[in-house]
């Protein structure tokens, strides 16, 4: 039976509920008085149900379509403006006992294994800041034996502690398989940003034959991480589908009813959602699944995640290519990589890229500076910025901030603020200029006069040598 702020995963996620869902979004589709209704709710920024949501998903009439597309790019600008946040993952180690079908790290394969040591992960971290990265995303397979809790600490641990030149890494996200209340409390209090688990699929029949083996088989277990990662006090946490796998529509309301049910449960809902396709990896061929979707669908699960949960920031990563992130930032991506390695000690040069460790191969290969230069260029304002969880803006304070937008006065600035350190300490010629007049342009935009001075005196600040202002 649905029950949205059940403890338990085939209650909140219930099958005969999403199964219900589909349906009715497939008999109200062309139904053009339900969805000019629902397009009206959206219209008014504070989200749609899980059922709603399926409606517009599913409903295919261009028109009203573009009517979706138009609304996620109003909602997008409306609390989140022209800002992406850029991170990159760091890849720790792909030992793992798992058995995910779609996944070249699974026990059975004959990849190579690679486990960075401290003094590796000091290297890899000295070679991000030198990108100019300031955001990571930590990975790892599942392993307790090589990989035990211990390891991700002490490797947070490393990770902060690197100051080289001007660089420093403020803020680590975390993307480890789930695991207890007691360790997610070891990584709240080790200082994590969010703490990521994508579900890859909420069709349980579909998830356990994709995870034959290994604690991850736990269908139950893995659904109900995001529970025992709040209980442990960590309030920012990310969702996300492995879109490619089973059903998309299935997965889009399953996504929303997990979303419905951490903001039941714990007046929060995700702080991110990610939205990654399977891709080719070693042993693993795309096709070979069930959920194949194009490009132009991709979008539109992009627009419609959007506008159901307008105040969610949304990631897409290198897994997809110049083209469809281009798109996808239209339509409501906040957050991107940049410069990915996926391998286990891709960024170090003296490691050099081991592709035989490589998770799945990325479609945006361009350096972290082309892709700034590519954000400026298309109107965008590259943020580095890391203050709200520094600040203890986590959970529903940030959430309040976005939904009162507040961003323009707090996030925006800070995004200019950090943009400049790039350009005074890692960008090429061109981009520096570019980002300069950005800027320039950009400051005009914050709404407070005192806020715009703060600005302008910190960015003399920095351009003098200072680094690392906040609001
Ligand atoms: N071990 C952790 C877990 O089980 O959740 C972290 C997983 S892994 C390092 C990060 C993510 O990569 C997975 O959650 C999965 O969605 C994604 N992934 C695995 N194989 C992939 C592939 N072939 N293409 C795209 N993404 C993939």
């Amino acid at each position: 039976m649905y029950d949205v702020t059940s403890k338990k995963a085939e209650e909140f996620i219930s099958s005969e509920e999403i199964r219900s869902t589909l349906e009715y979004a497939e008999r109200v589709k062309n139904d053009g008085a339900v969805i000019d209704g629902i397009l009206a709710k959206a219209r008014e920024a504070k989200g749609l149900s899980h059922r709603e949501a399926s409606v517009l998903l599913a409903c295919d009439d261009q028109d009203r379509v573009n009517e979706i597309y138009r609304l996620a790019f109003d909602i997008k600008q409306q609390f989140y403006g022209n800002r992406i946040v850029l991170f990159a993952p760091l890849y720790l180690s792909n030992y793992c006992i798992n058995g995910c079908l779609y996944c070249p790290y699974h026990s059975g394969s004959d990849m190579a294994r690679k486990k960075l040591s401290q003094e590796e992960i000091r290297a890899e971290t000295i070679a991000l800041q030198d990108m100019g990265h300031k955001r990571l995303a930590v990975e790892c397979g599942e392993d307790p034996v090589h990989n035990p809790i211990e390891y991700i600490l002490d490797s947070l641990d490393t990770i902060y502690a690197v100051k080289h030149k001007n660089g420093s890494i403020r803020r680590v996200n975390v993307n480890i398989a789930a695991t207890t209340v007691e360790n997610y409390r070891k990584l709240h209090d080790a200082g994590i940003g969010t703490y990521i688990l994508f579900q890859e699929t909420y069709d349980k029949t579909g998830y356990e034959y994709l995870h034959p083996k290994g604690p991850k088989h736990n269908f139950a277990y893995h659904t109900e991480a995001m529970d025992r990662a709040m209980l442990g006090g960590i309030d920012d946490v990310g969702l996300g589908v492995l879109f490619g796998l089973e059903n998309y529509a299935y997965e889009f309301a399953g996504l929303l009813m997990h979303a419905e049910h951490l903001e039941a449960c714990f007046g929060v809902g995700p702080h991110t959602i990610s939205v990654p396709r399977v891709k080719p990896a070693q042993g693993v061929d795309p096709a070979s699944f069930h959920g194949g979707i194009s490009d132009e669908l991709f979008a539109k699960i992009a627009a419609c995640i959007r506008i159901a949960v307008p105040y969610t920031g949304m990631i897409i990563s290198t897994r997809e290519g110049k083209q469809v992130r281009e798109k996808m930032l239209r339509l409501g991506v906040s957050q991107i990589s940049g410069a990915s390695r996926t391998s286990v000690g891709g960024y170090d040069e003296k490691q050099s890229e081991d592709e035989d460790t490589r998770q799945f191969v990325v479609s945006d290969t361009r350096s972290l500076d082309e892709v700034i230069q590519w954000l400026i260029d298309t109107g965008y304002v590259p943020s580095f910025c890391t203050a709200c969880y520094r600040e203890g803006r986590t959970g529903d304070r940030f959430m309040e901030l976005c939904k009162k937008k507040q961003i323009l006065n707090c996030c925006h600035p800070n995004a200019l603020m950090t943009l400049k350190e790039y350009l005074m300490d890692y960008a090429a010629p061109a981009t520096r200029e570019a980002g300069e007049k950005l800027i320039e342009r950009e400051i005009e935009t914050i709404p407070r006069e005192k806020i715009r001075s703060i600005v302008r005196k910190n960015l003399v600040n920095i351009q003098e040598g200072q680094r690392d202002f906040r609001l």
